[in-house]
């Protein structure tokens, strides 16, 4: 049985591109071998890689003022890549909007003097603290946000003003909605969620903030080692990379980024009206501050929270299950979970909702 899978990530991709990528696996493009097998240095997998590169930009309007770099070790190893690369006065300020914000920050915190200037901790991430009433120090290397908080379901509307570079962590929201990327020092993202299978990991920094890491950053995770290289210094993910150039052409041929927001905009209204208008379900974050890319909702109680997940992965419905951190469901709806998916979730929401109450 083909199911919808609203996991947080690893997540759906479009069948269109898994048909594709099928077709292609043991031959590609007359090559007479796999990308899976094929040398990372060769014209064929080159092609692919300098695709995938420049659609990525062409998709997110970055100007050629940034590198755009294609790494591994997942958003993760970021938390540490950022300040290594980027602390040269050794201070840095951080919005903390949910669990990936604080480790974030307190990885950050091995390497210099990292201060949290707004965090929204109190109502248990719920919300985005107002971007206007926040104080950032004098003399930082940079501010870092977390533009899209997969585990509480919500993400900025607004971005603050900063003298500072602003980075953020978009890897549950890119591509997802229109955003001037050029506003950014840095961006990065895992791109399990929106853009890829897993493996790869994506960064678009300005040119002029890398080449003057600190002294203890390793090679590789020094911007410049991939920088001067063209992302390639040493083998990369040549398969995610692959798969990325077909969503990156997907999703260009479906009309680009602003035509996915439309669709993404249109599947979350679905869902929160339905919640909002229901008695049974409940969506407890500050509606102006709600996710379009992940909906948690809660039952009236724990128990039928956990039936309803066992009842919804019976129906084709999985990986409802929200995360420890707040219990109840959470749906992940990113970019390539089709409306025919949301759709089906409501439906089986009304009937569990008509046998339960
Ligand atoms: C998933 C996620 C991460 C972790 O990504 P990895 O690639 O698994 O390291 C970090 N930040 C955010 C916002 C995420 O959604």
């Amino acid at each position: 049985m083909k199911v919808y899978n609203f996991s947080a990530g690893p997540s759906t991709l479009p069948k269109e591109v898994l048909i594709e990528a099928q077709k292609d696996l043991l031959d590609y493009n007359g090559s007479g071998m796999s990308v899976l097998e094929m040398s990372h240095r060769g014209k064929v997998f080159d092609e692919i890689h300098n695709e995938a590169l420049s659609l990525f930009s062409e998709l997110l309007g970055i100007s050629d003022d940034y590198y755009i770099l294609f790494l591994q070790g997942g958003a993760s190893q970021q938390f540490d890549a950022v300040p290594l690369n980027l602390l040269k006065k050794g201070r840095a300020d951080y919005i903390v909007t949910g669990n990936f914000a604080s480790k974030a920050y307190r990885q950050a915190q091995k390497y210099g003097d990292i201060h949290i200037a707004a965090s929204s901790k109190d109502k248990n991430y719920t919300y985005i603290p107002d971007v206007d009433n926040i104080t950032f120090r004098e003399d930082i290397d940079y501010v870092h946000i977390t533009t899209n908080n997969t585990i509480f379901g919500t993400k900025y509307n607004r971005l603050p003003k900063t003298k500072a570079p602003l980075v953020a962590d978009m890897s549950s929201n890119i591509m997802s909605e229109v955003m001037d990327i050029n506003k950014f020092g840095l961006i990065y993202a895992g791109a399990q969620k929106n853009i890829a299978p897993a493996g790869l990991t994506v960064v678009a920094i300005k040119k002029e903030l890398v080449g003057d890491p600190m002294d203890i950053c390793p090679t590789m995770l020094n911007y410049k080692t991939f920088a001067d290289a063209n992302s390639m210094p040493n083998t990369p993910c040549c398969f995610a990379i692959y798969i990325a150039m077909l969503n990156f052409r997907y999703l260009k041929k479906l009309g680009g980024v602003k035509e996915i927001q439309k669709i993404n905009e249109y599947k979350a209204k679905l869902l929160y009206d339905f919640i909002d208008n229901s008695d049974f379900y409940t969506n407890s974050v500050n509606p102006a501050d709600r996710s379009i890319m992940n909906v948690p909702f809660v039952t009236p109680d724990k128990d039928t929270d956990i039936k309803f997940i066992k009842e919804a992965a019976e129906n084709g419905l999985v990986s409802l299950k929200g995360h420890r951190l707040v219990g109840g469901m959470r749906a992940s709806i990113y970019n390539f979970m089709p409306v025919e998916g949301v759709k089906a979730l409501i439906d089986f929401m009304k009937k569990f909702e008509m046998q339960n109450k």
